[in-house]
């Protein structure tokens, strides 16, 4: 069991901060009641947002003292303390505003706004969308023109104004922000800069700065999303992040490669790459309660469980098989790094692949946690209930699927990419490439069913047939005359959505194939993989059979497994998927015995 524990707590850690926290957690097994201000106060945030909110401020900064006791000069744990508790609260500050600094900046910058960041002194939020601009991010209208050593920043109408942005509302001295910019006179593009927005003392408003909390929403309620509006805010020109494009006194500007922008946005890829792992690790806690709050009725029988078990099993199942596939999409980003580190060509092409793999599952991910946490209360026997917590997990997980990049838009970059393979194939002269290349085992066929060997095959096959019909659609469309826009946008767009689903579910399966098989074979996680493929083929079964891969029976071959579980063992593989990660709050998913702090009588 531990050895389960163990392998995903290993993959979802950051090797930077595992040595910190397996000190952390030495020093907590010692002396327990010196750490208790890590205890969250559910029914104080709930209740009163705003001064839970307070609270947790307090108890990051006690917990921030304690870090610096133990790490002096290492900042892996500072950065990453919502390992140890808290994911929501200051989150955006740790994991969007500085991360966007670290990337983006010099080495100077990096230094200087790092250190404010980690005394607190600032407090930042990561403000991109406009309330015109979400995923329009080229149609943003905040602007930034250079003049005298300094950015002028304006917020020109109502729909530039920044919008959403947490921490924004309240507590935020400082945001980062994307404008486009202009230097003398010459648009460079968009460039993200720090802003000052309120004094650090009193939280007052700068001048030129018309900043607020945009009101009660659906979930995130320790989360004060705000927006924003600036008038002629004038900022010191090194306030620009420029560690890829540089603007100097004299307004000279100078960008570090031709691919300086495309290089800015791969290096943010990161947050979409370990949102994954959020997403994922919510959905297991979300999972986790539903199953403590049935688990005695399903022991007891005194319900029809097979299906209330067999809808867990798929939730546990799904979210595995993206932490382990993402394991593999983490080392091509960090491939990708070393590639940039050292000017090699095939950085570009790394980037692509990172970009792609991570939509699809930023997408996929957000998707399954919120069709988890719903499930989840209907599970529970009073899920619909505050009390059961799972009402505000899905409140929290709701919005998955519009922050960082909207599932749908991000879906239709896969299409875009499938679309561009297809038609370089249809020429006769090339091959698919890329993630795309196991395309490239079935297209000498003409479809017939044929003696399937394994769920790769099926899932490749149903991968292949999906996309090609749906791209050779699209194709017609265009020579029936219809227009690009009305191609894409009114004909097809549905089933373009749809194809990159299906590839995209093919490549977790296919990724976390890899990860298993890099890792050494392990019996258990084999049997998850099997499960995972085994759902996503049930679920696309009548599709398999109309594109003639093959029939009911064939499918149904596969299907054995499910016969292979009594009653008895889905129980005893459950409790053991329960037990990969802990649960919501206490938070011992990095191994740390709650219990001692009495968590329970707190609650
Ligand atoms: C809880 C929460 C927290 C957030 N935190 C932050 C933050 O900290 N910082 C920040 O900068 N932003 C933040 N956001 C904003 C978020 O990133 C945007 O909401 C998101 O990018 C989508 O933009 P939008 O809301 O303008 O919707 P739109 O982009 O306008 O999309 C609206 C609908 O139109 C569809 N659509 C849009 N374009 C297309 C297209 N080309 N083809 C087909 N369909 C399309 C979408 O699928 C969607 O259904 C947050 C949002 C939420 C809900």
């Amino acid at each position: 069991m531990d050895q389960f524990k163990n392998y995903i707590y290993n993959i979802l850690l950051e090797p930077s901060i595992k040595s910190e926290l397996e000190y952390f957690v030495q020093e907590f097994d010692k002396n327990p009641t010196a750490y208790d201000f890590l205890v969250d106060n559910p029914q104080s945030v709930q209740e009163n947002y705003k001064e839970g909110y307070i609270g947790l401020s307090q108890r990051y900064a006690k917990a921030q003292q304690m870090l610096k006791k133990k790490f002096p000069g290492n900042t892996h744990l500072i950065q990453f303390q919502h390992q140890l508790y808290e994911l929501g609260t200051f989150y955006l500050h740790w994991q969007a505003f500085l991360p966007t600094i670290q990337m983006l900046g010099t080495p100077e910058q990096v230094q200087y706004w790092q250190d404010l960041s980690f005394n607190y002194q600032i407090r930042g939020a990561y403000s991109q969308t406009e309330a015109g601009h979400g995923s329009d991010v080229q149609g943003l209208q905040t602007t930034a023109v250079f003049e005298n050593n300094s950015f002028i920043i304006n917020t020109p109408s109502a729909s530039a104004y920044k919008f959403w942005p947490g921490q924004l509302g309240i507590f935020a001295t400082h945001t980062v922000l994307q404008a486009r910019t202009t230097v003398n006179g010459k648009d460079i593009g968009i460039q993200t800069f720090v802003i000052p927005i309120r004094e650090p003392k009193t939280l007052k408003a700068l001048e030129g700065v018309d900043v607020g909390d945009i009101g009660p929403k659906l979930g995130f309620l320790r989360a004060d999303n705000g927006y924003l509006g600036l008038k002629n805010v004038r900022i010191d020109r090194n306030n620009m992040l420029m560690r890829y494009t540089k603007v100097d006194e004299n307004g000279q500007v100078t960008t570090s490669s031709k691919n300086a922008i495309k290089y800015g946005y791969g290096s943010m890829l990161n947050l979409r790459v370990s949102l994954v792992n959020v997403f994922s690790i919510f959905g297991l806690f979300t999972n986790n309660l539903a199953y403590y709050q049935v688990k005695p009725l399903l022991k007891t029988q005194s319900i029809e469980n097979e299906a209330i078990m067999f809808r867990l099993l798929r939730s546990y199942v799904v979210q595995y098989a993206q932490i382990i596939a993402n394991a593999q999409v983490k080392e091509i980003f960090m491939r990708f790094q070393q590639q940039l580190k050292a000017n090699d060509k095939q950085a570009n092409e790394t980037l692509q692949l990172v970009h792609l793999y991570s939509s699809q599952m930023k997408s996929i991910s957000g998707w399954e946690a919120v069709k988890t946490s719903r499930e989840a209360i209907q599970i529970a026997p009073f899920g619909h209930l505050n009390a059961s917590d799972l009402t505000i997990i899905y409140a929290d997980n709701v919005p998955f699927v519009t922050y960082e990049g909207d599932n749908n838009v991000l879906m239709q970059q896969t299409a875009q990419y499938l679309l561009k393979q297809f038609g370089k194939v249809s020429g006769g002269n090339a091959q698919f490439t890329g993630m795309a290349s196991y395309f490239n085992k079935y297209t000498q066929e003409n479809n017939q069913k044929s003696q399937l060997q394994n769920q790769e095959e099926i899932l490749e096959r149903l991968s292949y047939s999906y996309c090609k019909k749906t791209m050779e659609n699209f194709q017609n469309s265009l020579i029936n005359g219809h227009s690009l826009q009305s191609s894409w946008n009114e004909l097809n767009q549905c089933e373009l959505i749809k194809a990159s689903i299906i590839f995209g579910y093919t490549n977790i399966y296919k990724q976390m194939g890899a990860q298993i098989k890099s890792s050494g074979y392990n019996l258990e996680l084999l049997k998850i993989h099997k499960l995972f493929g085994l759902f996503i083929i049930l679920e696309n079964r009548t599709t398999i059979v109309s594109f003639g891969i093959a029939d009911f029976k064939q499918v149904e071959i596969l299907a054995e497994i499910d016969q292979q579980f009594s009653n008895n063992n889905k129980l005893e593989f459950l409790e053991y998927l329960s037990n990969g990660v802990g649960m919501y709050r206490q938070r011992n998913f990095i191994n740390i015995d709650w219990d001692k702090l009495n968590l329970q009588a707190k609650l």
